[in-house]
């Protein structure tokens, strides 16, 4: 990858820290993503559904509560970007089988949005009883497809733009803070792009240098902005739009989680191997690259197309959603020790301010007239208006 770099830079002059973020993580060929399997606790980092199965099926339980508070439309498509290896889709699923009296009659199928080859390889293999084969057909953009275990058509695409626009359920954790970005300092002559050029010192090293002039990608950074140093992820806004405009067309609903800030901080990307803190332009390809996410450019992207709740922090989510009744219940379930060692690490992890509790948020975005309380156009059944309280943010209220 570093030669690839070099390579690249010599050729055509330095690169924006979004097309280094972009190359390091996704080429096709060489990037961190595209041929391993980096989670857990053997990998490099590890995620809240891989930590407990609580996560997941509370999540399960939200996506349920929604489809309940919106209609119960007679089908939906779990749409998810980035499945990593498959683990919070799968939870989500087994709470669908649990509900099953609740969602017989509704006809539900899984997409996932994912770029890695080998990340997709173990999805399958979490997900469906047997190895999906590659598509053939070259000509569609699904490029495997099963059936999960427990029944479900499951398709895998590379972008979100090929997913079918049907009614949809979206969602996205830790998806958000590994799409590129592009840095700025703010200097006496105005905003100045980072690049990331070959140190003329050492050979074989990377560093960071101020782009001589204005470049375009200036244009993502508000006129007031106060800050001195600044990050923007037009992907995540092209993402976001996308997002807006299927939910605002066919109803259904987006859940994005992740670590982020609300337009505050400054510089926060930073690469991650083996569980410690990597420096980013030090052996790239063998880390994890990733920015907090600006919620306050995902709130700004879906204005006035869809109504959108959050961020709230990871801590209130869950309890919201009644982490702790559930985790009753596992523990109540089992004796053994290790299982109930395991389910309260788990959730001491997942809940604790110092560690993912307040690190984490949950953002969503709604049609307009979800939060109304206005009658839900597309389902003439839907007699009652619906609940403007949405699981989660507040309180869960079953209807
Ligand atoms: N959601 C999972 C994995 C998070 S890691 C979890 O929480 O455990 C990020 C995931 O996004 C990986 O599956 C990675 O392969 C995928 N990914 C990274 N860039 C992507 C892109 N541009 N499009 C689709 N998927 C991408």
């Amino acid at each position: 990858m570093l030669r690839h770099l070099m390579y690249k830079i010599k050729s055509t002059g330095p690169i924006t820290v979004a097309e280094y973020m972009k190359e390091v993580l996704t080429n096709p060929a060489k990037g961190y993503y595209v041929y391993r399997d980096m989670l857990g606790e053997k990998g490099d980092f590890i995620t809240s559904p891989e930590i407990s199965q609580i996560f997941g099926e509370l999540l399960g339980i939200w996506f349920i509560s929604e489809w309940m508070a919106t209609g119960k439309s007679t089908a939906f498509q779990l749409v998810e970007l980035g499945p990593g290896r498959g683990t919070l889709v799968g939870d989500i699923l087994r709470v669908f089988t649990q509900l099953g009296s609740v969602l017989k009659n509704c006809d539900i199928s899984v997409h996932l949005v994912e770029v890695s080859q080998k990340l997709s390889e173990i999805q399958a293999l979490t997900l469906t009883e047997e190895k999906v084969p590659l598509e053939r057909n070259a000509g569609s953009p699904v490029y495997m497809k099963g059936v999960t275990k427990s029944g479900i058509p499951i398709s895998w695409y590379r972008d979100l733009h090929d997913v079918p626009k049907g009614y949809s359920f979206y969602l996205a954790h830790e998806f958000f803070d590994v799409l590129p970005v592009h840095k700025f300092q703010k200097t006496p002559q105005g905003w100045r792009e980072v690049f990331v050029d070959i140190d003329p010192q050492v050979s074989d090293k990377l560093r960071f240098v101020l782009a001589p002039s204005a470049t375009p990608a200036e244009a993502f950074i508000q006129h007031d902005e106060t800050r001195d140093h600044v990050e923007v992820c037009p992907d995540a806004g092209v993402i976001i739009e996308e997002l807006s405009q299927r939910i605002a067309l066919t109803g259904g609903a987006a859940l994005v989680a992740d670590y982020g800030h609300d337009g505050t901080k400054t510089d926060t990307f930073r690469g991650f191997c083996d569980h410690k803190l990597h420096d980013v332009l030090i052996a790239p390809g063998t880390a994890d690259l990733t920015a907090d996410v600006d919620f306050s450019y995902l709130r700004r992207m879906a204005q006035g197309k869809v109504a959108s709740l959050g961020p709230i922090k990871q801590h209130t989510f869950l309890k919201n959603m009644g982490i702790d009744v559930r985790l009753k219940v596992l523990l109540d379930k089992s004796n053994e020790p290790s299982v109930r060692q395991q389910l309260l690490q788990g959730y001491d992890m997942l809940m604790n301010p110092k560690k993912m509790g307040e690190r984490f948020n949950f953002f969503a975005l709604l049609p307009h007239q979800r939060l109304q309380g206005g009658r839900y156009q597309r389902n003439a059944r839907q007699s009652k208006p619906f609940a403007s309280v949405v699981a989660g943010f507040s309180e869960l209220a079953w209807q």
